[in-house]
């Protein structure tokens, strides 16, 4: 009997037990492995891309791979975050609002993730309060061991059975010793001994200092953290150590010896200028293999995809260079914008080109501090990114109505797509006081206006329209022409005002065209202007669905255009 065979039975035959290993119908042991991956010293070191990076070369040898990312904080998922300070709010086809990190993953292992692969802390308690409140603890009295921890292993067991993966690949957020994640390292010391030897893998991310007053590397800082994590009852089977330089022999072995890890599993992941090479980097390190032989799974070598690696050759040797003006609220953090980082960048690579990015802070412009004419001379296009509230969006309509009359490349996306309904309302429909009623309580002409479904809804968090929608596309226009002649397409969307229909006609009549619309409701998804080169502005956010091998068409085409208009 194994050990979770074991726990399943005594759990069962008394209510005394201490157990509480809740258990999915049909699940086995050893049927799905857990690769686990941890971090310590600090935060930051690009787990994501690391965790995303061993998940392909894991699918590249033929496995299906779950990514999770378990994140410590309160809040039950990522919608009321502050991208300032927390970096992009990814949205999940199902309509998850999740951590940037599955934006990764999902880009990495080209395929859509789901509701079950984000787990925050306070997802887990809310289910942990909602079954003590039904009695589903029996008269225990309900405690972070089990309880919490059982409804972790529970979560990632049935992600194991609904998925039918080979390997689940748990990140872990934040760094060992963070309060608020105390209680997922203990649920993966717990999961790790129940599934028993050879079914999980852990990989812990260090860092290696390299201060530039000694100018060689430092391995005290990584030496103590992984101490914690072993202080937890966790043996590391594999450490990563991140440095800015190749991590030397000596440094390796040290942490090797104070680790109990072999010096072969310690390995280098020092800084790339792409992380798109960081697989082929962990491949030649050995990593993947070292996991698989840990997981007992069979080494099926296989070269990575063609594909891949010229998608990778691509990005990494281009030749020519295009500026895009991005204007933007959070132009401090470009992890605000990680998404349409990366979908610039997948569209780039088809081209070849370099897609450089210059931020331009609107709210300078609305001060009159800045000219828009000195902003954007220089670019070969623009986009009007995401976002909420009123600040900088007076500035953002002025540089939509030089892109307008200067036949420069325009993409809105979201509120890029609504500032430029109320540009056109404003300039060429006549309709002088246009705007949203997201920015004004009471304008003369509510161009933009809250979306009847959100009428009714108080309070923020989950509740905006979310999530993947089929968008209808107009023949013989340019959205029909960039989705490949397709009348059906599905984006994702985040938004809770929408195109007032009662604008539709007078919008229409000036020579707007809505070329993607809702299927059912009168809800405006695409605008386009045809005689312009590319002005295109879009209800849902194209970035979300952009991949390195499939990188989204309105953004092909947006960057297509922005090369010719920089000729
Ligand atoms: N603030 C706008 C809305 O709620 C746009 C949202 C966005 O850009 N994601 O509709």
């Amino acid at each position: 009997m194994g050990s979770l065979e074991l726990l399943k039975s005594v759990a069962k035959k008394t209510m005394e037990s201490e157990f509480y290993t809740p258990i999915p119908d049909g699940y086995k042991s050893g049927k799905t492995k857990y690769l686990i991956i941890t971090g310590s010293v600090m935060s930051g070191l690009g787990k994501g891309i690391f965790s995303a990076s061993i998940g392909k070369l894991l699918q590249d040898n033929g496995y299906v791979c779950s990514p999770i990312k378990m994140d410590g904080y309160l809040n039950v998922d990522a919608g009321t975050l502050n991208p300032y300070r927390h970096g992009e709010v990814f949205v999940l086809d199902d309509g998850l609002e999740c951590d940037m990190d599955l934006g990764t993953y999902e880009r990495f292992l080209n395929k859509n993730l789901s509701e079950q692969n984000y787990l925050t802390g306070g997802k887990i308690f809310k289910e942990v309060l909602k079954r003590e409140r039904e009695g589903g603890y029996l008269g225990r009295d309900v405690q972070f061991i089990p309880h919490v921890t059982g409804e972790i292993k529970l979560f990632l067991r049935n992600l194991a059975m609904n998925t039918k993966a080979d390997v689940v690949a748990v990140e872990v957020g934040g760094t060992v010793g963070d309060i608020e994640n105390e209680y997922f390292f203990e649920a993966m010391r717990q999961l790790a001994y129940e599934e028993g030897e050879g079914n999980s893998c852990f990989v812990n991310v260090t860092y290696v200092l390299e201060p530039h007053f000694l100018g060689e590397q430092k391995s005290k800082a990584a030496q103590l953290g992984i101490k914690r994590l072993m202080e937890k009852g966790i043996q590391p089977d594999i450490i990563a150590c991140r440095a800015t330089n190749p991590v030397t022999y000596k440094v390796r072995e040290k942490i090797s010896i104070y680790s109990n890890v072999p010096v072969e599993n310690v390995v280098s992941c020092h800084d790339r200028k792409s992380i798109y090479t960081v697989p082929t980097m962990l491949k030649e390190a050995g990593i993947d293999k070292s996991v698989m032989e840990i997981l007992k799974l069979k080494n099926k070598p296989r070269p990575e995809s063609k594909e891949w690696l010229d998608f990778v050759k691509n990005t990494t040797s281009r030749k020519k260079e295009v500026t895009i003006g991005m204007t933007g609220k959070y132009t401090g953090l470009r992890d605000s914008y990680a998404s349409i980082i990366k979908a610039l960048e997948h569209s780039g690579s088809k081209f070849r080109t370099n897609v450089k990015i210059k931020w331009i802070e609107t709210t300078e412009i609305e001060k009159g501090k800045k000219n828009v004419v000195d902003e954007l001379k220089d670019v070969s296009g623009i986009i009007v990114p995401g976002g909420f509230g009123k600040r900088g969006t007076e500035g953002k309509i002025k540089c939509i109505e030089y892109a307008r009359k200067n036949n420069l490349p325009y993409l809105g996306l979201c509120l890029g797509f609504q500032m430029a309904m109320i540009e056109f309302a404003r300039n060429v429909c006549g309709l002088k006081d246009a705007n949203s009623t997201e920015m004004e309580s009471d304008p003369k002409h509510p161009v933009i206006d809250i979306l009847p479904e959100q009428k009714k809804i108080e309070g923020l968090g989950g509740n905006m329209r979310l999530g993947g929608r089929d968008v209808l596309v107009k023949k013989d226009t340019k959205a029909y022409k960039l989705y490949g002649n397709k009348t059906t397409v599905r984006e994702r969307f985040r938004h809770r005002y929408e195109c007032n229909p009662e604008y539709i006609p007078v919008l229409e009549k000036n020579g707007l065209v809505f070329s993607g619309k809702a299927p059912k409701v009168p809800i405006m998804q695409i605008l386009e202007l045809p005689k312009h080169p590319f002005f295109v502005g879009v209800q849902f956010h194209p970035e979300f669905t952009s991949r390195p091998l499939a990188p989204n068409p309105l953004y092909m085409g947006f960057v297509e255009a922005a090369i010719k208009f920089g000729k």
